[in-house]
Order: C-alpha cells, then sequence, then structure tokens
C-alpha cells in the first residue's frame, strides 16, 4: 500500500513526476482526509476535497475553502461558488466541470493562506490535477495562479492571458468572491472582464 508521505517525499521541492501518484481520486482523498500535514488541520470542521466530474473540460481552481464550504465540506458551495456557477450555466460552460482549491482545509477567518501551507498541500493539488487531467483550468485569483504556478503577479495583470502547467492551458480569471463586491457591468468593469475570459475559454474548448 502506498503510504502518504511517499507523496510528499516525491513531490516536495522539484515536482517533475508527471504521473499521478495515485492510482484514483478514491484513495488521493482518503489520503487527504486525515491530513494533519500543516497547522489548518486543528481549526477545520473537515478537509474540502475536489468536487465535479472526474473526467472534465474544466477545472477551476481556487483560493481555499471557506466557512459554508468548511461546513459541507465541498468546494464553490458558498455565495461566491454560487455565483460562479451560475456565470457557467448562462455561457452553457457548466456541464463538465470539477472544482477544487489550492488548500483544503479553511484558514481562521478565511484569512489568505500562507505560502508554507500552499507548498504543504501542493501534492494534493497536482495530483488530483493529474488523474482527472481536464482540457483547460480556470485559476480564480491570484493565489491560485501562483500555488498552481508559481507567478507571483496580481490578478488584474494575470487574468485573460492564457499560461500553462504541465500542457494544459490556464485562464486566470477574478476570484468570484471580488466580482461580488464589484458588482458593475460596465465595460473593463471586473465583471465585463471576467466574462469575456470566460468566453475565451469557451471558444478555446470548442478547439480542444
Ligand atoms: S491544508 Fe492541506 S496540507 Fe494542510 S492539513 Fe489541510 S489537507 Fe493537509
Amino acid at each position: 500500500m502506498v503510504k502518504q508521505t511517499q507523496l510528499f517525499e516525491l513531490q516536495s521541492d522539484d515536482i517533475t513526476h508527471k504521473l499521478a501518484f495515485y492510482s484514483s481520486l478514491e484513495k488521493l482523498n482518503r489520503a487527504c482526509s486525515n491530513c494533519d500535514r500543516c497547522s489548518l488541520s486543528q481549526k477545520r470542521q473537515q478537509v474540502v476535497i475536489g468536487r465535479g466530474k472526474t473526467q472534465p473540460d474544466i477545472a477551476i481552481i481556487g483560493e481555499a475553502p471557506g466557512k459554508q464550504e468548511d461546513k459541507l465540506g465541498q468546494p464553490f458551495v458558498g455565495d461566491s461558488g454560487k455565483f460562479l456557477g451560475k456565470m457557467l450555466e448562462s455561457i452553457k460552460l457548466d456541464s463538465n466541470v470539477y472544482f477544487t482549491n489550492v488548500i483544503r482545509c479553511r484558514p481562521p477567518d478565511n484569512r489568505k493562506p500562507f505560502v508554507e501551507e500552499i507548498k504543504t498541500c501542493k501534492p494534493y493539488l497536482v495530483d488530483e490535477l493529474r488523474l482527472i487531467r481536464p482540457k483547460i483550468i480556470i485559476c480564480a485569483g491570484a493565489t491560485a495562479v501562483s500555488g498552481l504556478t508559481g507567478k507571483r503577479e496580481s490578478i488584474t495583470s494575470l487574468r485573460g492571458k492564457w499560461l500553462d502547467w504541465e500542457g494544459t492551458v490556464i485562464m486566470p480569471i477574478f476570484h468570484p468572491a471580488y466580482l461580488l463586491r464589484n458588482p458593475s457591468l460596465q465595460k473593463d468593469s471586473p465583471k465585463w472582464q471576467t466574462w469575456h475570459d470566460l468566453i475565451a475559454v469557451k471558444l478555446r474548448l470548442e478547439r480542444i
């Protein structure tokens, strides 16, 4: 039986292994459900594992579980997740989607995850993406981009520009929580830009 520690030994610094360490999502999720590798394990209600289609067109990565996610054990089920779901639905991008986060336990008071916490949790994310192999990854917010790619720039400069992770294209977008705080639909507003980013995803998906 594979040991959870082996995953972290393999992936701790330079993640060069292109094959998933675990043979299935079930095994990966089982391994991380009891994880106590960082101090976020002490205050969580539960580990929040990914949800959705397991051979998805799109994988959406957020920052961290919030209050609702922590309570229900699923990512993107709070207000901002529901809002993003509606956006995807209205553009008909919602049929084959997988949702996950850079880290799997809620930071106290919804603070931003620390770099060390992201680094500690990253092997789970990498293994998860290697298992589901989405056609396109959407990173919601700068923390999701930096957590996956290491690229540290503001989401304002990153959004709308294609990036790459192990041969899979990434579209960075504003986090839906930010869009809820900035509801304007005027030209060049964050919401307007996000619509255009999602349309770019839809058009690209049609070509894959
Ligand atoms: S955030 Fe990740 S590494 Fe930290 S305890 Fe939760 S599952 Fe483990």
